[in-house]
C-alpha cells in the first residue's frame, strides 16, 4: 500500500459536518482531496449557493457512500452490463416512496424543518435590523466615550451568523438521514439482514451524532446573538426551544448517538499502520 493510501481517515467525511474551509482533517480526507469534482458533480447546475440546501447534501451523502461501498461508478461497467434490468422495480418504487413519507413524517424531521424555515426566515428578516446595528457600532467606534470593544462584538456578529446560516440548513437532511436508518433498521430478512441492521443503526448514530454536534453548536451561536442583540430575544428563544427539543428527542430515539465516536473528529483511533505511514507523506 502507499503512504498516499494511508494518509486518509476511513470514513472520516461521513459524519462531518461538510465545513470543509473550517476543517483540520482537509488533509486526511479524500472527499476534500476528491471534493471539487464530486461537487461539482452532486451539484449539477444549480449555482454555488445551493450548496446550502438539502437536495446538494443527500446527493452528495449517496455518492459519498456508493464510493465508499463500491468504489467509483466508472468501475461497474462491464461488458456484463447487458446482464442488468435497469428497468424500474414498482414494488421497491413503492416502498421506497413509504419509506421517505414515514421520514418526512416523522417528528424530528418535521421540527428539524421547521426550525431551518424560521432560522431562514430570521437570517432573510433580520437583515435591515442587522444593519442598523452595525451602523450603531460605527457610530460608536466614533465617539470619544466609548469603551467597549465595538470591533470584537461586529466580528463574533458574524461568526455566530455564519454559524447559524451554515449548520441550519445541515441540520434537516442529516436528521432525516438519522431517522431514515433508524425506520430502516429492521426492513429486510435472510443472512443479509444482521449484517444490514447493523449497519443502519450505526449509520443512525453516526448521523445522530454530527446533528446533535449542529445542534449544540447552532445554540452557542443563538445564545451569543440573545446577548449581543436584546431586541431579537424573543424570536431568538423561539429557535433555542426547538433545538433543545430536537437535541432531547434525539439522545431519547437514538440512544447511541452522543457515544458515536466519528472518525477522526471525536478521537475515534486511526490504526497505527496508518499513522506511521502518514508521517512519511
Ligand atoms: S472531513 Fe473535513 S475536509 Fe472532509 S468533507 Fe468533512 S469537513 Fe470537509
Amino acid at each position: 500500500m502507499t503512504a498516499q493510501k494511508h494518509r486518509f481517515i476511513p470514513g472520516i467525511y461521513n459524519y462531518c459536518d461538510y465545513w470543509c474551509e473550517r476543517c483540520a482533517f482537509t488533509r486526511r480526507c479524500r472527499n476534500f482531496t476528491m471534493g471539487g469534482e464530486m461537487e461539482r458533480e452532486a451539484r449539477g447546475d444549480h449555482p454555488v449557493e445551493d450548496a446550502t440546501n438539502a437536495a446538494f447534501w443527500n446527493g452528495l451523502a449517496e455518492k459519498l457512500r456508493e464510493t465508499t461501498v463500491f468504489g467509483p461508478r466508472d468501475q461497474w461497467a462491464s461488458d456484463s452490463d447487458d446482464d442488468f434490468d435497469d428497468g424500474p422495480d414498482p414494488e421497491w418504487e413503492a416502498r421506497e416512496a413509504a419509506h421517505q413519507e414515514s421520514v418526512r413524517q416523522h417528528a424530528l424531521c418535521r421540527l428539524a424543518m421547521e426550525y431551518k424555515q424560521q432560522a431562514d426566515a430570521w437570517l432573510k428578516s433580520s437583515n435591515a435590523d442587522l444593519k442598523a446595528h452595525a451602523q450603531g457600532l460605527l457610530d460608536a467606534a466614533r465617539s470619544p466615550f466609548t469603551r467597549d470593544d465595538v470591533e470584537e462584538e461586529a466580528r463574533q456578529i458574524g461568526e455566530m451568523i455564519e454559524v447559524v446560516a451554515w449548520y441550519h440548513t445541515f441540520i434537516p437532511p442529516k436528521m432525516s438521514r438519522a431517522v431514515g436508518g433508524l425506520l430502516e433498521r429492521d426492513r429486510g430478512d435472510g443472512p443479509a439482514a444482521d449484517i444490514l441492521r447493523e449497519s443502519r443503526l450505526h449509520d443512525a448514530n453516526g448521523s445522530g451524532k454530527v446533528t446533535l454536534v449542529a445542534i449544540e453548536r447552532s445554540i452557542a451561536a443563538w445564545l451569543r446573538l440573545r446577548d449581543m442583540l436584546p431586541a431579537h430575544e424573543s424570536a431568538i428563544l423561539n429557535m433555542l426551544a426547538m433545538l433543545d427539543r430536537m437535541r432531547r428527542g434525539i439522545r431519547a430515539t437514538l440512544p447511541g448517538a452522543e457515544s458515536f465516536r466519528r472518525p477522526g473528529f471525536d478521537g475515534e483511533p486511526v490504526p497505527e499502520e496508518e499513522e506511521s505511514n502518514h508521517a512519511d507523506v
